[in-house]
Order: structure tokens, then sequence, then C-alpha cells
């Protein structure tokens, strides 16, 4: 059917590309483009003479004019952004330029600020609506599949939702003393940044990790869970008719939270460049330098994730609550597609948001965050692709 370049070559980049080759009737053809070219060529190697034909080049996504020319050479119907959020906007740029359709899978943040806002991606709408384009923001899994969930809920068993609680349950063990499941330096940027959570349309800021709830959550068993700023809070609560309050929880496991703590407490996290005889550095940078790779995690990784969503809300008068989620096991995600499921989680749905523009099942111009397109077909595509979901319609509240 068509040709999609995909951007970085990570360990979400892993399984896109994985996903996108089990799935050659829609992506026939695909280009690897990334900083280091060799890490791209790597996973040409491994996955070489399907049906999807797979080439690879050498990009800096940081640079429009680059990027431009890789475009214009390779002519995809699409552009999988799955580098960094730093080149959301270089690459929604080139885009624009080439008429090309655009999706990633987090918000943009500038390097020096740990601040992510959609703002500066939204700032783009007219523009794409205008050559007739569109960008399909957050198609991972939390934002991503959790808009989906959302429209779904709203779609299919609400007439109004007043309280969402997205809730992010990682119970694998990778064994290290401390280890991030993603890109380190945006992992970090996000747990260390104060929470945050809409209430009756405002922000309420909290101190980093100041709210703690326990949940015991299926296929995981009892976690402790922190309340933390995310992404898909401000589009969610633009999008989702009749939010009262929005939340979002993460668990961590004390080790990660004491190393964690001690890093801050040292300087490590810091984005502030150092000199460093006589060098400049950013110390979380160096700090992401010395710590395992995220995609190295994968056959160390045992038990599973459990990520969803419960609504609070309004059917014909009637108060109702819904819960729907995902449990992914780390160790089938490694016997899949050899990686741990936090990137498989994050991939899989990024392949499907491909899937829904290449097939025009999604198709209107202009910027948009998933919740605002149909999620049937996506619902439908997460069970056929790798991630099934379990209902709940009386689960055990969040306070
Ligand atoms: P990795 O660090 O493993 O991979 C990032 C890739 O991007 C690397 O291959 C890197 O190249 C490449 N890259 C970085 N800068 C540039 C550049 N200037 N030009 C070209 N390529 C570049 O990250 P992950 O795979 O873990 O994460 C990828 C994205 O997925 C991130 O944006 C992350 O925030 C997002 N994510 C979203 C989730 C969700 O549920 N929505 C969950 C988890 C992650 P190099 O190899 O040279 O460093």
């Amino acid at each position: 059917m068509g040709k999609a370049l995909i951007i970085g070559a990570g360990g979400v980049a892993s399984v896109v590309v994985h996903k996108c080759c089990q799935n050659s009737d829609v992506f026939e053809n695909i280009c690897i483009a990334s900083r280091t070219k060799s890490k791209c060529d790597a996973l040409k190697e491994k996955l070489d003479g399907g049906k999807t034909k797979i080439s690879t080049a050498q990009v800096d996504a940081d640079n429009v004019g680059e990027l431009v020319s890789l475009i214009k050479d390779y002519q995809p119907d699409i552009v999988i952004n799955v580098a960094l959020p730093y080149q959301d906007l270089t690459i929604m740029d080139a885009c624009l330029e080439c008429k090309v359709n655009y999706l990633d899978t987090a918000n943009y943040e500038p390097k020096n600020n740990a601040k992510f806002e959609y703002k500066w991606q939204w700032d783009y709408r007219e523009r794409f609506e205008k050559v007739g384009i569109t960008a399909l923001l957050g198609s991972g899994f939390d934002p991503g599949v959790t808009g989906v969930f959302s429209a779904y809920a709203q779609k299919h068993y609400f007439d109004e939702i007043h309280y969402i609680d997205i809730l992010d349950c990682n119970g694998g063990d990778h064994g290290y003393p401390f280890a991030t499941n993603f890109n380190p330096e945006i992992n970090i940027r996000e747990v260390s940044a104060k929470g945050s959570y809409i209430e009756n349309g405002e922000w309420v800021e909290t101190e980093p990790m100041e709210i703690k709830r326990v949940y015991n959550f299926k296929g995981v068993g009892e976690k402790d869970m922190y309340l933390l700023h995310h992404e898909e809070l401000e589009s969610l609560a633009l999008n989702i008719n009749g939010i009262k309050r929005i939340r979002f929880f993460m668990t961590f496991g004390q080790s990660y939270l004491t190393h964690l703590k001690c890093l801050e407490n040292v300087g490590m996290t810091s984005i502030e460049p150092i000199d460093y005889e006589g060098k400049q550095i950013i110390p979380l940078q160096f700090l992401k330098a010395v710590l395992p790779d995220p995609a190295s995690l994968g056959p160390r990784t045992v038990g599973k994730t459990n990520i969803g969503c419960i609504f609070k809300g309004i059917k014909d008068g009637q108060e109702k609550t819904y819960y729907v989620y995902n449990i992914c096991d780390h160790q089938e995600c490694y016997k899949e597609v050899g990686s741990q499921a936090i990137s498989y989680t994050t991939g899989v749905p990024a392949m499907i948001g491909a899937m829904m523009l290449m097939t025009k099942k999604w198709n209107k111009p202009g910027v948009y965050n998933i919740e605002e397109f149909d999620p049937d077909p996506f619902m439908d595509a997460l069970n056929k692709w790798g991630l099934p979901w379990e209902e709940d319609f009386n689960p055990i509240l969040v306070d």
C-alpha cells in the first residue's frame, strides 16, 4: 500500500520497524533514518528479506534542510517520528514543506527547559489544514492508547465523563538497582518535574511525587503509584465532554525513588550546563551515558505492565464507572520483537496510528490529538496487533 519514513533507531523505533514488517500489506516499504546510521543498518539486517522492503539513511533531525532532502528523495506517505521530543517541530516543518503526513509519540519540549505542552504543535494546525496533511500527535501508549480509550468510553458508555484517572503500572523487574525503561534523559526530566492535574478547568500543581496512592493492578498486584504531570491531561481536558478532574499516576519502586532522590541531591539530574575539565557538559546527559541503554533491558526484564484509564461519569442520568486497560508481558514482547514492554506498548500504537492515516481510516487535514478520531478501528487494531484490552464495569476507584 505505501511507504513510511521512520525517524529514530532506539528502543521504540525498533518495535515500530518490527511491527511495520509484520504488517507488510500496509507498509510495503520503510526507510529507517536516524543520527547514527549503524543503528538503522543493524535493524535492517535483523529484518531484511521479508515482504517489507527496508532502506536506511543518516539524518540529523534537528536540521530541517536535511529532513526535507531526505523526504523529497524517499517520497513517503507518512513520517513516523520516534526520535526525541526535541525534534518534533523540525520534523513537522519538513513535513509541511514536503506535504507529508506526520505522527509522533511525545509532545515537543525545548532542550533547555523541561516543560512540555502542546501549544507549540497546536500552532501548526492552520498550516497543516491549508496544505491538506495530517499531524497525529501522541500515538504511543500514554499519550496514545489512553486517548483512544477515552474517546471509546465517551463514544460508547458515557454522556459526560467527569473524572478520569490514568494508571500506568510497570510491574517489570530488570534486575538493575536503577535504570529507565525509555530514554533516560526524557524519563528523568518527566519524573523529577512538579506533578500536576486538572480540576474544574484549572491546573493544580504539586511537589514532585507529593501525591501517593496504592492500587491493586490485575496481572501485577499491589503497587505504590505517584501523581505526575503528563501531556495527555492537557488535550483530554479539552476533548472529552464534562471533565471535572483528570489525573495521571505512575508506579515506582522504592529503589528507583531512592536512587533518583540521591542523583537529584548531588546535581546529576540537572539540565544546566557545567564546566568540566574545560568542556561544558549537561549533568543529565552525562548520567544518560552511564546508565543502561533502555534497548538493552529486553532480555533481563520480567513481569508485566498494566496501563489503563478509570472513568466516572453519567449515562442516561445514571452514575457510571468504567475501567479499560491492557496487560503486557515483558518477556512475551522480548520473544516477539526483542524489546521490553515499555518500548512495545509505545511502538505498537505508533504503527497502528500510521496505519490509520495510510489506509485513510482516519482522514482529516490539520493537527490532532489521537482522541479526536474515531476510536473503534484503533481499538480493533490493538486486539489484532498485540495489545488486547480488558474492561471492568465495577472497578475500585482511586481516592
Ligand atoms: P531512544 O533514546 O532509545 O531513541 C531515540 C532515537 O532518536 C535514537 O536512535 C537517537 O539517535 C535518535 N535521535 C536523537 N536525536 C536525533 C537527531 N537529532 N536526529 C536524528 N535522530 C535522533 O528513545 P526511545 O526509543 O526510548 O523513545 C523514543 C520516543 O518515544 C521519545 O520521544 C519518547 O519520549 C517516546 N516515548 C513515548 C511513550 C508513550 O507512551 N507515548 C513511552 C515511551 C517513549 P542516536 O542513536 O544517535 O542517539
